[in-house]
């Protein structure tokens, strides 16, 4: 496996397995990989031939108030775990390299899409998001890139951006994974105590709960989000930011539940900022 660290390296690896006939995919990540990252990681090596995965804590996807200083950082780790998930290249780029100036040039998703959920809050983060995954689709030029459900309005700007621009590649969600209590995985779960790691299940089983209760008949949105926040108040310094019901591709929002709905949850927890969601859908 090569771990490249500038553009050019990465671009020549791609060509030559270009020239071999290979269907690439990429992963892009933030690094401090778990088995979440690994699912994905996994995913690509069976629908591709080369697997580039980027490790890249992207700085404009970060507000001024956020975590981009402490967020975990650790190449040699996330390099074994690229290899042994069945990874071709590691492509771990300096800042200076991704941004060696201001950019003059953003993608900007507008709408729906990036002002609500997590958008509401972190004003400039999908803008961040969107900038880099383009950077990073005209460096790698992948055949598929691989995302995860876990940030599921992440996953619809991209696609939406995908689509509006007529980028030549697909991108492939793939599903959630989560620890032995539910918690979904994320790189952010670091930050929690023991006793906060086990109170954050509480988030997951609020879902589990609703999902329940929408397979049982109820589609009335405000009654289901009641029975989110009756659950998440079982934990006292859980302070939900937003319980939404949003169509999971536009992310408009949703009063009653006719098909398939995107029921999505961030709260906040000690230091940690966590996010969890699920697709409600009577045809799963
Ligand atoms: P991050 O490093 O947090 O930016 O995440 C990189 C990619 O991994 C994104 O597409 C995430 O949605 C995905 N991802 C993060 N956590 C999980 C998880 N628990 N299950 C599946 N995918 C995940």
């Amino acid at each position: 496996m090569i771990i490249a660290k500038t553009i050019n390296e990465v671009r020549q690896a791609v060509s030559q397995a270009k020239q071999k006939g290979q269907k690439v995919g990429l992963v892009p990540t933030m690094g401090a990989l778990h088995a979440g990252h690994v699912s994905l990681i996994r995913e690509a090596a069976k629908q591709t031939d080369f697997v580039v995965v980027s490790v890249f804590v992207n700085p404009t996807q970060f507000g001024p108030n956020e975590d981009f200083d402490k967020y975990p950082r650790n190449l040699n780790a996330d390099a074994d775990v690229c290899e042994k998930a069945g990874a071709d290249v590691v492509f771990a780029p300096e800042v200076n390299e991704m941004y060696p100036k201001q950019l003059d040039t953003w993608v900007n998703v507008e709408g729906k899409l990036t002002e609500t959920l997590c958008g509401a809050s972190r004003p400039g983060h999908f803008r961040g998001v969107a900038t880099v995954c383009t950077k990073l689709f005209n460096i790698v030029l992948p055949d598929l890139a691989f995302f995860g459900q876990k940030d599921a309005q992440q996953v619809a700007v991209i696609k939406n951006m995908v689509k509006d621009l007529n980028m030549p590649l697909e991108i492939v969600a793939c599903p959630i994974i989560r620890e032995e209590s539910g918690l979904a995985m994320s790189s952010r779960n670091k930050y929690l105590s023991e006793t906060q790691r086990e109170q954050a299940a509480v988030i997951s089983r609020s879902l589990r709960e609703c999902e329940a209760a929408f397979l049982d008949g109820e589609t009335d949105c405000a009654k289901l989000k009641l029975l989110i926040m009756t659950t998440l108040s079982e934990v006292p310094t859980i302070e939900p930011e937003y319980i939404c019901f949003v169509y999971p591709d536009t992310l408009e929002p949703l009063d009653e539940i006719t098909d398939r709905a995107l029921v999505a949850i961030a709260v906040r927890l000690g230091p940690a900022r966590l996010i969890d969601n699920k697709i409600l859908s009577l045809n799963k």
